[in-house]
């Protein structure tokens, strides 16, 4: 069974038609998988229970010949800022620990319609602000790569130089790497093999950061492509469903079932969206790919930079031309999106009141001590201080020179894009992170404004834009871990997107880790 919890979702699914598999015991097989894995904390929820469930129902509808398709009978996991009816939906915060949903988010609602299993609810900084999955109330998330838990695992098979490649960070385990995040937990789960795909979030980066960091595709599609409807928000102008998978076919089929209008959500695109495939081998003679010097950021690690010039030479040598561009506003994106994010941030927050779901504080006099106590409890550090300067940048006598301002900016940013694209550039080739994962040691010796600025830094611009984007790993970094590369698109192009993605994935065969029979036993 260790073996099929790493394989392409669409061998998993051919396997399962043909009765080679039943539904029920891959999911007895990824349960296991998230007992083995504990130790990362990628789940603030194991939904066993409903999991079982779903899989007994795939297993019937195999039996009888009525599979819905190739997620029927695969196990996923979600994000725990995305709504599903009656499991804990907490965003990771006291303010939310024991809220459960009446509804299902639209995406989950597709999932469940495909027939996919929900392994579990993953981990996530306090309602997504953040960057490692290192503020959560229920403790920091791990990452698999590097860590005490991956003795549990082997390379996979076209993976030879294992020796080269014995990370030294195993022994530190005091000194563990971070996954990233904000969707730090689904990105642990997909790589530990507890699913074959996870649910993100992506604001400015929270899917691809940590799909950099363990080794995974990350896609961000383009904004109003996928519904936010059942997505607790955070910034309603940038946020979009993410999608985190070992494999770039394994993307195309998730976004497949998710894309499409949404009557619930009226910020998705009205054009019905046409599923797609992608061809193998592709054609790349031709393509013309730009390479913008305004992320050639001197905190890029020498590893990055040579990792982002061999895939370059690559595509190159393939008949691609790689084209120097620029994006001239790329280094107001930071601030602007931090000021836009504070003010959307201040303004969704204001639902939590303790009044009608959520965290209450018992200890009150009136209902202005009520109000303050619940929300000095419910929310942390980072949540409390962004709606501050949120509510700052608001008043009357700031709006013009903050929040509208920020507005302007960010359609200069989006502008540069255009330009881009106008001259004839296909696609967009940079780095997703400026380095391997950071150690959580690290990580935590600088704030949460200060780690977004750094992690942010290659992802936020095309959330500004709304264009799509996907990480892709390319090869492991002296310390043993990943090393990814980004790609964005014109809106609506994911399937050039993705195609190029795939042939950058075909051609640099990143290891994989699979996990040992031993290690599933009971
Ligand atoms: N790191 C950014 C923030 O904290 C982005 C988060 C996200 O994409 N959800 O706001």
């Amino acid at each position: 069974m260790n073996n099929v919890l790493t394989l392409p979702i669409r061998t998993v699914g051919q396997k399962i038609a043909a009765g080679e598999i039943r539904p029920s015991e891959l999911a007895k097989a990824a349960l296991k998988v998230t007992l083995v894995t504990k130790p990362l904390n990628a789940f603030v929820t194991v939904t066993a229970k409903l999991a079982e469930q779903q899989a007994l129902e795939s297993d019937e509808r195999q039996r009888k010949n009525g599979l819905l398709g190739s997620l029927d009978g695969v196990p996923i996991a979600v994000k725990d800022n995305f709504c599903v009816a009656d499991q804990p939906t907490t965003c990771a915060s006291l303010m939310l620990a024991n809220f459960v949903p009446g509804y299902d988010a639209t995406v989950y609602k597709k999932l469940k319609a495909s027939g996919a299993v929900l392994i579990g609810k993953t981990n996530l900084d306090q309602f997504a602000m953040g960057s490692g999955t290192v503020d959560s109330y229920f403790g920091p998330s791990k990452n698999l790569w590097g860590s005490e838990v991956m003795k549990n695992y082997d390379f996979d098979d076209y993976f030879h130089n294992k020796e080269i490649y014995c990370p030294e960070a195993l022994s530190k385990t005091d000194n563990w790497n971070i996954a990233g995040g904000s969707s730090g937990g689904s990105a642990i789960a997909v790589s530990t093999g507890s699913c074959f795909a996870a649910l993100g979030s992506d604001s400015g980066g929270s899917t691809r950061n940590p799909a950099s960091y363990c080794g995974l595709v990350g896609l961000k599609p383009t904004y109003g492509l996928v519904s936010r409807n059942g997505l607790i928000p955070l910034v309603n102008s940038l946020d979009v469903p993410g999608i985190l998978t070992r494999t770039v076919d394994d993307a195309v089929i998730m976004l497949n079932t998710l894309a499409g209008p949404d009557p619930l959500d009226s910020t998705t695109l009205k054009k019905p969206f046409t599923p797609f495939e992608l061809p193998s081998p592709l054609d790349i003679s031709g393509l013309r790919i730009g390479v913008p010097k305004e992320y050639k950021s001197s905190s890029l690690t020498e590893e990055m930079s040579s990792n982002w010039a061999e895939v370059s030479q690559l595509l190159e040598e393939a008949g691609a031309r790689i084209l120097p561009v620029s994006l001239p506003h790329t280094e107001y994106s930071i601030v602007c999106y931090s000021v836009l994010n504070q003010c959307e941030v201040a303004s969704n927050m204001a639902r939590y009141d303790g009044l009608e779901y959520g965290h209450r504080a018992y200890e009150n006099t009136s209902v202005e001590e009520l109000y303050a106590k619940t929300r000095s409890e419910g929310f942390n550090d980072v949540v409390r201080s962004r709606i501050l300067a949120g509510n700052y940048f608001l008043l009357a006598e700031n709006y013009e020179d903050y929040f509208v301002r920020a507005m302007k900016v960010r359609s200069l940013i989006a502008q540069d894009f255009e330009n881009v694209w106008q001259s004839g550039v296909d696609l967009l080739l940079t780095p997703t992170t400026l380095s391997d994962a950071p150690t959580y040691r690290d990580f935590i010796s600088e704030d949460n404004q200060t780690q977004c600025s750094v992690q942010d830094f290659c992802t936020q611009p095309a959330n500004m834009a709304g264009i799509p984007a996907v990480s892709i790993p390319i090869k492991l970094s002296r310390r043993g871990l990943p090393l990814s590369l980004q790609l964005m698109a014109p809106k609506l192009c994911e399937e050039r997107l993705l195609g190029v993605a795939k042939w950058i994935e075909d051609v640099v065969k990143f290891p994989r880790l699979v996990i040992k029979e031993e290690s599933l036993r009971d």
